[in-house]
């Protein structure tokens, strides 16, 4: 069977050594890790994910009078962190997902990205997606790249035709680097080709349904704010995996309906 997960992983390794642009990326601190997404349904082939961003500053949600505008209650105050991702003695700082077997199979290409790689062999689109990516990981700052306007103020954007245009001349670049052609074999084939040619398709995932997201967290102790003196209520969270590892992944099987366990019959004993 084939890892799908560690094909790509090996790939960025090979793209961050032939693309000048992407070289700051340290790949033993991105994740690469797999979700399930059947092909014929919306949704996105692939995401980045950061996991690095500081705590936000502590702010509360509130409600106001309609009528005088002066507060009524607001809720305790709270910060929003980053999980915490270690694998081994790698911290984690961001995470690539990839959504199975949509992204192999990309059925749903945009008008403007079949017309970037027109006359080009269809895997290209995929090899674009990863490249795109990676290009989201911002080289100044823990973040997502930031875009700007054409006045140079930043934009609340994270794609803008100069990005785009950029991923493809790093497609461009990459490819003409002459890298082996066995590294980039796997892009060649759509899920059911994948499972004709390896017998199979398995690849890294979290083993809960929930990967590791930004989270709210109580301030404890509550801030003094005679300022904003109303009735204050207690914020209800829910109880979320703070930290993960290598203990929380697991390599399994992924199937063309975007099953996460075989069906089958279950025989009573
Ligand atoms: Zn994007």
């Amino acid at each position: 069977m084939i890892n799908y997960t560690e094909h790509v992983r090996q790939l960025m390794s090979d793209i961050v050594l032939r693309v000048p642009r992407l070289s700051f990326l340290d790949m033993n601190r991105v994740l690469v890790f797999a979700r399930s997404g059947r092909a014929d349904r919306e949704g996105p082939y692939a995401t980045c994910h950061c996991v690095c961003l500081p705590a936000s500053d502590p702010g509360y949600y509130f409600w106001r009078d309609q009528t005088t505008g002066a507060l009524t209650r607001r809720s305790e105050w709270f910060v929003t962190k980053s999980p915490v991702v270690r694998v081994g003695s790698s911290q984690i700082d961001y995470m690539v997902s990839f959504t199975l077997p949509r992204f192999c199979d990309q059925r749903r290409i945009s008008a403007s990205k079949r017309a970037r790689y027109a006359g080009h062999p269809h895997w290209m689109a995929k090899l674009d997606t990863i490249i795109h990516e990676l290009y989201h990981i911002d080289p100044h700052q823990p973040g997502i790249r930031r875009i700007e306007r054409a006045d140079g103020t930043p934009s609340t954007k994270c794609h803008s035709p100069a990005f785009f245009k950029d991923v493809v001349d790093m497609v461009t670049q990459y490819l003409t680097s002459d890298p082996d052609p066995q590294i980039l074999e796997f892009l060649r084939y759509d899920f059911e080709g994948l499972t004709a040619r390896y017998g199979g398709v398995v690849a890294t995932t979290f083993k809960a349904s929930s990967y590791p997201r930004r989270y709210i967290e109580v301030v404890r102790p509550q801030p003094q704010a005679q300022s904003h003196d109303c009735p204050v209520e207690p914020l209800e969270l829910p109880r979320v995996t703070t930290h993960f590892s290598e203990k929380d992944l697991l390599t399994r099987r992924f199937w063309a309906d975007g099953a996460v366990a075989r069906k089958g019959k279950v025989r009573a004993a």
